[in-house]
């Protein structure tokens, strides 16, 4: 699914957090979001999946405009900054919350218990362990989803997300916090899904994790687009080197990020 970002801000307490933001992610395409911490790249990102609405601008999945209308983002899957497993829950119930959500009947008729629920409760049982299957984590259903080992968790949030049936998917620094082996673990993942076909936004800090993975990178800094081109591009970038390199102060000035008028 083909996503395009068109000049997009989004401001708090009138100060931008995202200015003038304009990106295309053809289908199919992994697209890596990096920047400092600050830069925009979560709010870039609840701006996308809807959980934020734009203060102008416009996004468009396939061409048809979303950002008036959340019901229009069906086709995208998220997995948040951060996100926790439910706990007391198995693996495998973590994903059916997921896929409750895209099934005909859901959770309304499911809880009237409605003649077609059965037949939709075994099709969600399948598909979930289906879910369970394609992140490679199948053999941890039915332990309690909070003690699987944290990279087993990034896997089982893709697999809630993948449930959705999403064509588009995104992540919010999934690997942080990672091992070196399951960050390795989770790159083959993405890649791999990407290689199925989904088109995917990897938003992420560390840049050396995105680099390999990439068909292409936008750096964000100061909410503003600072470089978008291939991995190797965007590393010889002399910008992205002062962004990164630190060499203004961490928190800088307001007026450096853009103040609305
Ligand atoms: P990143 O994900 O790149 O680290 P964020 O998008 O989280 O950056 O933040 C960008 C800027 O917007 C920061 O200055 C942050 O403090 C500000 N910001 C983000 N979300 C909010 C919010 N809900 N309310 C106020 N300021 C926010
Ligand atoms: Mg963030």
């Amino acid at each position: 699914m083909e996503l395009t970002v068109d000049n997009v801000s989004r401001a708090f307490g009138g100060v931008y957090a995202v200015r003038e933001v304009s990106l295309t992610v053809p289908a199919g395409e992994l697209r890596a979001v990096i920047g400092p911490n600050g830069a925009g790249k979560s709010t870039l990102f609840a701006l996308i999946g809807g959980q934020l609405a734009v203060d102008s601008g416009t996004v468009a999945l396939d061409g048809v405009r979303v950002e008036r209308r959340p019901a229009h983002r069906r086709g995208i899957g998220v997995v948040f900054q951060s996100a926790r497993v439910f706990h007391g829950m198995t693996a495998f119930e973590n994903v059916m919350v997921g896929a409750h959500a895209v099934t005909s009947a859901g959770f309304l008729s499911a809880a009237l218990r409605l003649p077609r629920h059965h037949r939709d409760e075994r099709r969600i049982r399948e598909k979930a362990l289906a879910c369970l299957d394609r992140v490679g984590i199948a053999g941890w259903a039915n332990r309690p989803a909070e003690e699987l080992p944290l990279g087993q968790q990034r896997s089982l949030q893709l697999a809630r997300a993948l449930c959705g049936e999403p064509r588009l998917l995104l992540l919010d620094e999934p690997a942080s916090g990672l091992r070196a082996a399951e960050r390795e673990h989770l790159a083959e993942l993405i890649t791999r899904l990407r290689d199925e076909g989904l088109t995917i936004l990897l938003v992420e800090h560390d840049v050396a994790f995105v680099m390999r993975l990439a068909d292409r990178v936008t750096v964000l800094d100061l909410g503003r687009v600072i470089a978008d081109g291939s991995p190797a591009e965007v590393r010889a970038n002399p910008k992205v080197k002062t962004a990164y390199l630190g060499v203004r102060p961490d928190e800088p000035p307001v007026h450096a990020r853009g103040v609305v008028e």
